[in-house]
């Protein structure tokens, strides 16, 4: 509509906006990042790829239907701070646009969840924060696969950010294990048999993915599948 798009540029006059990941202004037709950076963005097509990186680092330690994030994350681009953006400037539509796009590659490719489900954040933490970064991506996600249902009263996270200073930095984020149960009051019957796609911001080593399987795995016949907005490449 033309008055819609009049608002727009006008707005974007009088507050420009600029690409999450360029920092160039945006045209009035961008959203959130600009056509090249979109072009440009680093894809890791693990969506329709068996046996990608992400499930192989994850062989051994679960036992998952597959793994795909939408982008590489690397030190040395600035998509990066596309997440940043989400988890610490607020930008939810953002977030909830980059889950859609995710959402929308996985139809081409690996078989359908029934179930989306963030990975949890400690209930204090999300008090603080105000929102769970990987519940609004989840959300994106579900409506980009064309609609399915969000849980997040299953999966709980009871450690609170496990006093990082009592360990080593080099296992900083590893020391999740434990840190996730099964709500005692939900009906886990309900899940039987069901695919559910775990979905966070970033997989780094996995382990919060293992963590949050071992707490699902209980279910009998559950099949759990587990998505990311960006994958952290490691040299081999
Ligand atoms: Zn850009």
């Amino acid at each position: 509509m033309d008055w819609m798009r009049g608002w727009k540029e006008l707005g974007d006059m009088v507050w420009p906006r600029k690409c999450g990941v360029c920092g160039d202004f945006l045209e009035t037709d961008e959203r959130y990042v600009c056509a090249e950076c979109l072009a440009d963005m680093p894809l890791t097509y693990f969506w329709s790829w068996r046996e990608n990186p992400a499930e192989r680092m994850l062989w051994g330690r679960t036992y998952l239907q597959g793994v795909m994030s939408l982008f590489y994350y690397s030190y040395d681009n600035d998509y990066k701070e596309l997440l940043h953006e989400i988890k610490y400037g607020g930008n939810l539509r953002m977030g909830r646009w980059l889950g859609g796009m995710l959402g929308r590659y996985m139809r081409e490719g690996y078989p359908y969840p029934d179930i989306v489900m963030p990975v949890p954040l400690h209930w204090r933490r999300k008090w603080k924060r105000g929102y769970n970064q990987a519940e609004v991506i989840a959300r994106g996600l579900a409506e980009g696969m064309g609609g399915r249902p969000v849980e997040t009263g299953l999966l709980r996270r009871s450690q609170y950010a496990a006093s990082q200073t009592q360990m080593h930095v080099g296992n900083k984020w590893e020391n999740v294990s434990g840190a996730f149960s099964l709500n005692p009051k939900a009906n886990l019957e309900a899940f039987r048999g069901r695919h559910i796609l775990l979905v966070d911001d970033v997989l780094t080593t996995g382990a919060t993915a293992e963590a949050c399987w071992g707490a699902l795995s209980v279910i009998p016949d559950i099949k759990i599948s587990y998505a990311s907005i960006a994958f952290v490449q490691r040299p081999c």
